[in-house]
């Protein structure tokens, strides 16, 4: 089932063309990772699709159904949460309290909600530690917690392992895979290629705004992804 499709996506910052004519697909339980070289537009087309930017031209779907995401309340209403790359919590509140808070829900069933989630996943995490004695790791999964507390269908991950460590990035992506079995899609942004093979199920390359490489995972090597990476001139350098 189709979650979310953006198409045709237009984008300037003055006379910067950032995107022209980006197309991308995200159906239930899958992962789709982006690529790009830096500047190329991904964070662009990430916040346009979380409302935080309006497009110029292009059309958003979500579920099938045509949206005017002209504000990120919009994006959470439709079921749609970007984890930052770089968690904003406030340090001297809990996990707990930094995960509620904005939400006009009684308190009490918020906190009951949010204990059966922790269990659902599994985790091992202390909802009355304060954030400021939290790992980057725990951070994001605080980030995490507040899209699925708002019954995030879909699930936008900016670059998400880029401060953490090995072990940290391993139970990420389990979590990743939990998620992905209960049927909630992500977005993936990443810089590093052996992450596109660990966790996505399809991938694209974003460049000269479009989205100019797309497939299952299962259909590339890493050469190739580095090859549809390569800028052109960089080609005709070699030769
Ligand atoms: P990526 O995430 O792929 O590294 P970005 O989407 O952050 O790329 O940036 C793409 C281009 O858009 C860059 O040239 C950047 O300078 C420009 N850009 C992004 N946001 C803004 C903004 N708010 N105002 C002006 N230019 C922007
Ligand atoms: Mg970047
Ligand atoms: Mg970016």
């Amino acid at each position: 089932k189709s979650l979310m499709k953006l198409h045709e996506i237009y984008k300037s910052f003055g006379d910067n063309a950032v995107l022209k004519g980006a197309s991308l697909e995200l159906s239930e339980g899958e992962i789709v990772a982006i690529i790009g070289g830096n500047g190329a537009g991904k964070s662009t087309l990430m916040k346009i699709l979380m409302g935080i930017y309006p497009l110029d031209r292009g059309e958003i779907f979500i579920e099938g159904e045509k949206v005017n995401m002209n504000s990120p309340s919009v994006a959470l209403e439709k079921g749609i949460y970007l984890v930052p790359q770089e968690p904003l919590l406030f340090p001297n509140m809990t996990v707990e309290e930094n995960v509620v808070i904005g939400f006009n829900e009684n308190k009490n069933v918020l906190s009951g909600k949010l204990r059966e989630l922790i269990k659902q996943l599994g985790w091992d995490i202390s909802l009355s530690r304060k954030a400021a004695t939290l790992s980057i790791a725990e951070q994001q999964l605080v980030e995490i917690l507040r899209g699925l507390l708002r019954e995030a269908k879909i699930l936008i991950l900016d670059e998400p392992t880029s401060t953490l460590t090995f072990n940290e990035i391993q139970s990420f992506f389990e979590l990743m895979m939990d998620l992905k079995k209960k049927g909630i899609g992500m977005l993936y942004i990443t810089h590093r290629l052996t992450e596109v093979f660990e966790v996505a199920s399809h991938v694209v390359i974003l460049r000269d705004g479009e989205i100019t490489v797309s497939g299952p995972v299962a259909n590339f090597t890493k050469e190739m992804l580095i090859k549809g990476l390569m800028p052109d001139n960089m080609v005709h350098a070699k030769t």
